[in-house]
């Protein structure tokens, strides 16, 4: 029998990821981009791996399962180059401490590493935090860089046999469902497949009927504001941190990595607001740490997230539109090495996991 033909649309750290096991579980597999791969949403992410604050208990299960999923994979694709599983200092302001507190004693009821610290002890998890305040340590959480990683996902999928085509060639303009599913692409070929695996990000409803929250309407709250600052002066922060005004974590470059939770941008905000927001959101960071005397805005970059409208990943086979199977959560980074193994697992026994039952298209029909 010839190997099950699989074409995956979109090489972010989702499709990068379901390209991989696919072609490892020895299926044929066809990986398309319109861009170089990793270019997209998952390049701007903050890239928090965490099961931190998500709900219902199996949504917590799932993106638990998804940060183990990334320590074993470490392991066999060279994780120095982009798992970075630090840890989380999250310092609470007095208001917040007791949402923190009894997040901390739910979260270790659900047998999650997390722990309570005071001032000192925050101090000595992460030196190069100015502010003494009491907060909470999550031992296993991190960050990842999705670049190297995803070139090492497709290099991973090329070795066993998987097709990338990029640019015209890999920009998919149409899905045709049927027994034999059929994408056409930009440059005029169409692929047949046993099974085509739709994972564009924010750009899936272009191709496939899911609901996202609307990205390119003003004032629509997927689109979050990632500023990158430096040169940071050794030593800078190890750790990812959260305060009640500023997430930051190390990024390659000697550069740091800043969100903040009340920036409200939009892709309609003017760039001389989107330079105040930067500015300020710098200034916020030199008040966190040390290491920033001679930090500037080094780049700024307004991305919206693939947000399904009910806050839950969508995963599995589009009800209605035979060979076609959708990939596309907020989630993407914690969740795309438990995914895309599930996935897999879907794909090569024709029998979905239970656990991927809550998140099925069909909840929208
Ligand atoms: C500011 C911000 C912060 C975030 N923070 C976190 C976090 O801390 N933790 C976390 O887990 N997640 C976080 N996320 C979400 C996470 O980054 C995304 O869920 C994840 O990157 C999505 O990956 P993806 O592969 O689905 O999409 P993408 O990375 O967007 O990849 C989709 C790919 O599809 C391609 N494509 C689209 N249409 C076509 C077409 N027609 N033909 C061919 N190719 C096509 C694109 O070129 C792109 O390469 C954050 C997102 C943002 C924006």
């Amino acid at each position: 029998m010839s190997p099950r033909r699989c074409v995956v649309i979109g090489a972010g750290i989702l499709g990068a990821s379901v390209a991989a096991r696919l072609a490892s579980a020895g299926l044929r597999v066809t990986l398309l981009d319109r861009d170089q791969p990793g270019r997209a949403t998952s390049r701007w992410s903050f890239a928090w791996l965490n099961s931190n604050d998500k709900a219902p208990r199996r949504y917590h299960d799932l993106n638990h399962a998804g940060i183990l999923a990334w320590a074993e994979l470490a392991k066999d694709l060279d994780g120095d180059a982009w798992y970075r599983p630090v840890g989380h200092v999250e310092l609470a302001s007095a208001e917040g401490t007791p949402e923190l507190t009894a997040r901390v004693h739910r979260l270790t009821e659900w047998g999650y590493p997390a722990r309570i610290v005071d001032p000192a002890e925050a101090a000595r998890l992460e030196p190069a935090l100015r502010i003494p305040a009491p907060g909470a340590f999550f031992l296993k959480e991190g960050y990842l860089l999705t670049e190297p990683l995803i070139a090492r996902l497709v290099a991973h999928a090329k070795s066993h046999g998987a097709e990338l085509l990029t640019g015209e060639p890999g920009r998919v303009t149409r899905l045709e469902p049927g027994a034999v599913p059929r994408v056409r692409t930009a440059a005029g070929t169409i692929l047949e497949a046993d099974d085509v695996v739709c994972c564009a990000g924010r750009w899936t409803p272009e191709l496939a009927a899911v609901p996202l929250v609307p990205w390119r309407i003003p004032r629509s709250t997927a689109p979050g504001l990632a500023v990158r600052i430096g040169p940071v002066t050794p030593p800078g922060p190890v750790r990812l941190v959260h305060t009640p005004e500023l997430a930051l974590r190390p990024h390659p470059g000697g550069l740091l990595h800043l969100e903040a939770p009340d920036a409200a941008v939009d892709l309609h905000t003017p760039e001389s607001e989107l330079d105040r927001w930067a500015d300020e959101l710098l200034r916020r960071a030199q008040r966190t740490v040390h290491g920033l005397d001679h930090a500037r805005v080094v780049d700024r970059k307004v991305c919206p997230r693939p947000m399904p409208i009910d806050g839950q990943s969508i995963v599995g086979r589009l009800p209605g539109t035979p060979g076609v199977y959708v990939a596309v959560t907020h989630s993407g980074v914690t969740l795309a090495a438990h995914l895309s193994r599930l996935i897999t697992e879907d794909l090569t026994t024709d029998t979905p996991p239970a656990c991927l039952g809550p998140y099925t298209p069909a909840r929208f029909t």
